[in-house]
């Protein structure tokens, strides 16, 4: 999640400390200083939140940047999964190569086993 700290203020401009100073307009979703969001009214002009009275452009502003912040954090989990993906199947494929060994060099133990019985019951002459 994108931090507060250092968002710039919708009102003052001035960026934020973080959540002890400020908070997102649950209107305009940008952030404001808890001190600079304005009381409520309907009296602000266009571009003005009526909620916290700050610059509707800051929150859009905001916003986008979250999106791009989002879309940065998918991109990288994508990322991550390819690479968990490609673990997994190199992890799998060294399984299956040396269970492949295990079972051939078993079943050449077996077999030298096999031949040293034959030989031992044999009798010797
Ligand atoms: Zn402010
Ligand atoms: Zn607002």
């Amino acid at each position: 999640m994108p931090h507060l700290a250092g968002a710039p203020c919708g009102v003052c401009q001035q960026p934020l400390i973080g959540i002890r100073d400020g908070a997102f307009c649950p209107e305009c979703e940008g952030p404001v200083h808890v001190v600079c969001a304005r009381q409520s009214s309907e009296q602000y002009p266009a571009g003005i939140c009526r909620r916290c009275g700050s610059s509707k452009l800051n929150s859009e502003k905001w916003r986008t940047s979250v999106a791009a912040y989002k879309a940065e954090d998918e991109a990288a989990e994508v990322a991550d999964e390819r690479t968990r993906a490609l673990t997994h199947s190199l992890l799998g494929g060294l399984f299956i190569g040396l269970w492949t060994v295990i079972t051939v060099v078993t079943v050449q133990v077996v077999k030298e086993l096999i031949r040293w019985f034959r030989r031992r019951r044999k009798p010797t002459p």
